[in-house]
Formats: C-alpha cells, structure tokens, sequence
C-alpha cells in the first residue's frame, strides 16, 4: 500500500475542512508536504558508550529539537544493522521527539510515562536521567508493554519500572508521587498519514470525539500522580482541535491546580497557552502536538534515599558471589546503587525508592541478572545489555558478518576462555554465550533473534 492510498477514505471530508479551518491560506502548502515521503528518524542511545560511532554511518544531519535525533539517510535501513539490535539508537520520527524533550526529564527525578510503548518517550526519558532517579514506564495493553519492556532492555536502561494497568490503578496508588509525567495519548492519528496509509483509511468522523473523552480520563489520571510542583507533558500525533487544545483547555477548567507552561523547541517555536503544534510543512517530521502543564504548589523534600545495607540473606549471597565469580568477574558500580534481591531463582536488581506496586502487572524490575539454580547460575539477556564491554569476565569482540550470524542464532568458533562470554559489537552488547570445546554457543533469547 502507498501513501496516497490513504487518502481513498471517503470519510476524510471533515479532516479536510478542520485542515482548512487550522491552516487557512497556508493549506496547500500541508496538503502538498503531505505528498512528499516521510523522512526516517533515529535517536542515539547516550546510555551506550560508543553508540555515537555506531548511528554515524546513517546520519543526514540532527533533528533540531532533541540533541541525540538524527535524520537517516534515504535508502539506508538502521534497524537491520547489528548496531541496532545491541542498543545504539532507536529509531523513532522526528516530530515523536518533541514530547519528552519537552518534559526535559533530570536525572534523580521520578517520572512516569503513562502511555508508553512501544518505548520512544520512555527510552527519550531514560536517557535523560542518565541512570539517576526513576522511570516508571506503564502501558495497559499486554502485547505491548511486553515490547516496551523489551525496547528498554535493550537500550540498556537499568532504573525502570514496567507495568501493564489502567492509568485509575495506579493513580489509587500514586497520588501527587511523579516529578514529570508524560501523557503521549492513544489518538485518531492523523499526523500519521502520511507514514501510515492505515490510519488514514481507519479514520472516522466520530474518532476525535471518541478519543478526546479517553484522552480527558487518561489526563485526569495523570493529573492525579504529578506531584506539586511538578510537570504534565500530554501529546497526541494528531491535528484537530477536540483532541488537543480541547482536551487541554478543558483539563485546566477542571483542575485550577495546574497551569500552562511555556516552552521553546529549537526549530519549530514558542509555545502559546503552554501548546504547539508540528505541522509537516514547516518542519522535518510529522505531524504532532504537544501541551506542558504545571502542577501548582511547592516541591515536596526529596525523599530520604534508602540505606544500602542489605538484609543478610545467605542464598542471595552465594548467587551474588557465584555472578562475579562465573560472569562479571567484579560487581560492577551500577549494581551497588541498586537493589539485590532473591525471587523463586531469580537474581533481580532493582531501583530504590520504587512506588508500591504489590497487585500490579510488572514485566521490568531494574535489571534481571541470573537464574541461580543449585551448584550453577545463567546469567539473563538483561544483564548482558545492561553491561559495558569492560564489565564482564570474558567478551568476545565480533565483527559484523560474525554479529549478524551470532543474532540468527548461530554458534561461533572459539579459541578464547571457557564459561559466559558477553558477545559484542562496535564495543556494545549483544547477549551471551558460551565459550566450550571450540565454540562459543549462542545464549541470545530464540524471541529476539533475526530470522
Ligand atoms: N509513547 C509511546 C512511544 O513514544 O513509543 C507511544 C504511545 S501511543 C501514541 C499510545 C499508547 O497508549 C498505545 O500504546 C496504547 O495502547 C496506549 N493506551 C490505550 N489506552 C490507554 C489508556 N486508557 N491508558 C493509557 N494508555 C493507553
């Protein structure tokens, strides 16, 4: 299917006049960047050393308004190269940048990204956090908080939480405990058009009204679990007006503790009423909106950090001790900050200072680091990409004909030291295995390799 194909729904004529309506004079100029192909985008993993190295080859030049974006050079395929599948870059559209460049996330902040997968926003947050603080990632829909988790996982995020519930679950919970909080919300998609043909065809003339009154609830919610002081960033890939500055303008009638936020995005403007829209004829990207509010009031203290001293638990020691005997080596910096703990068999990692969160559906934890089952422990595909080259016992450095046979899943001939290998490429993880008799036998999960 083309792009134009699309634009066959007879039910667009009201998309059209809102178009006309938004745009004025200035809609031949939107209506003919909407014939134009949609420019690919990628962002650099700043979590990743070296990841700079790996995105350069596909680089056209940097997006404006998230100094990790880069535009992709037509005809090239990132997502096909093993430097993708060990966490360099993620590949994401320009425009879906803005949100969370706008939420500007700090590092020791706690932030929630309420609609998260497959994991842009969150893995945008993540990086800016830079491992310090916490990053709750939530998306009900099963099937793709299962992605979201495993996008994080491989971009090597190790401060997260993933959870899998509707946004009045956890504001039961939550109330006034996030720093930022990011609403990117499910919409009618029409910024999308011209990337996706479906969405066009799927629209209906009932679909912003439809999507305004979800998005009003989903707000509400979010409203609820930002603490004072604190910032709401809401979002939508859409243009009409009932789902953005309706949602928006209604929001803030019904909820006088919050107020609009100003705020510049380098290469598209200045916010008016705390709101701005990326129109595809202007800039680099598609279509977009996003809103900053700010939660009236104070900041409450900073919360007292939990002690690090771990209970005795002689069972989580010898599964601790076993890991930097048969894996690491040395325990690394990462893993003192965080958590250890013993479920069933395994050996979890987690951020301090985690919400409750007892009843929900938790898919990430901070980091999964082995199963420990007696005499033997395996290590888990988390940890590898949770790892620097230098912070596992044995590595092995592969090129890329060898990375591409080692994601098929495929065995590689091996002279180096028996026992878990971290297999790498341009200095970054790819997953385990390991090395006997020869060969180094692959440990990648049969789920995340390419066919
Ligand atoms: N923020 C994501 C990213 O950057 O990769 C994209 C989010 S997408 C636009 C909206 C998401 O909201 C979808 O994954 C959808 O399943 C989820 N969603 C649908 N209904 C929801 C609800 N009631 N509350 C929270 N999220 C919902």
């Amino acid at each position: 299917m083309s792009g134009r194909d699309g634009w066959n729904n007879p039910e667009l004529g009201p998309f059209r006049e809102e178009i006309e309506a938004l745009l004025g004079g200035e809609a031949p100029l939107f209506w003919a960047a909407m014939d134009e192909p949609a420019l690919s985008a990628l962002r650099i993993n700043s979590l990743r050393a070296g990841a700079g190295g790996a995105a350069q080859a596909f680089s056209a030049g940097k997006v404006p308004w998230e100094e990790m974006g880069r535009y992709v050079k037509a005809g090239l395929k990132p997502s096909a190269h093993p430097a993708h599948a060990a966490g360099a870059y993620y590949m994401q559209d320009a425009s879906a940048m803005a949100p969370a460049a706008v939420l500007n996330a700090r590092p020791g902040e706690r932030v929630l990204d309420l609609c998260a997968a497959p994991g842009g926003k969150a893995g945008q947050s993540a990086q800016r956090l830079g491992g310090e603080g916490l990053l709750v990632a939530n998306e009900p829909d099963r099937k793709r908080a299962k992605a979201l988790a495993s996008n994080l996982e491989r971009l090597g995020v190790k401060n997260a939480l993933v959870v899998s519930a509707l946004p009045e679950k956890l504001s039961e919970r939550w109330a006034d405990f996030f720093d930022a909080v990011q609403v990117d919300a499910p919409c009618s998609g029409e910024g999308m058009f011209r990337r996706d043909p479906q969405a066009a065809l799927q629209w209906t003339p009932g679909a912003p009204k439809g999507c305004a009154l979800r998005q009003a609830q989903i707000l509400h919610e979010a409203g609820r679990m930002t603490a004072p002081g604190g910032r709401l960033v809401y979002s939508t890939c859409t243009f009409n007006r009932t789902e953005n500055e309706g949602v928006v303008l209604d929001f803030l009638k019904g909820h006088p503790e919050f107020e609009p936020m100003e705020f510049e995005l380098n290469g598209v403007g200045r916010s008016s009423g705390g709101m701005l829209r990326l129109w595809p004829h202007k800039i680099q990207g598609e279509g977009h909106f996003v809103a900053a509010l700010r939660k009236k009031g104070a900041p409450a203290p900073a919360p007292q950090a939990p002690g690090r001293k771990r209970r005795p638990n002689p069972d989580l020691e010898r599964g601790v001790q076993a890991l930097i005997r048969e894996v690491l080596g040395r325990m690394p910096e990462w893993m003192e900050e965080l958590e250890l703990s013993l479920e069933g068999d395994r050996l979890m990692a987690a951020p301090r200072g985690l919400p409750p969160h007892d009843g929900l559906f938790v898919l990430m934890k901070g980091v999964c680091l082995a199963r420990v089952k007696k005499g033997y422990i395996e290590p888990e595909h988390a940890l590898a990409m949770a790892l620097e080259m230098d912070q596992a016992a044995r590595r092995a450095e592969l090129s890329e004909e060898q990375a591409l046979r080692a994601l098929r899943g495929e065995a590689l001939p091996w002279d180096g030291e028996k026992g878990w290998t971290l297999l790498c490429f341009m200095g970054m993880p790819l997953g385990w295995a390991k090395g006997a008799d020869g060969l180094l036998k692959n440990h990648i999960p049969k789920g995340l390799r390419w066919n």
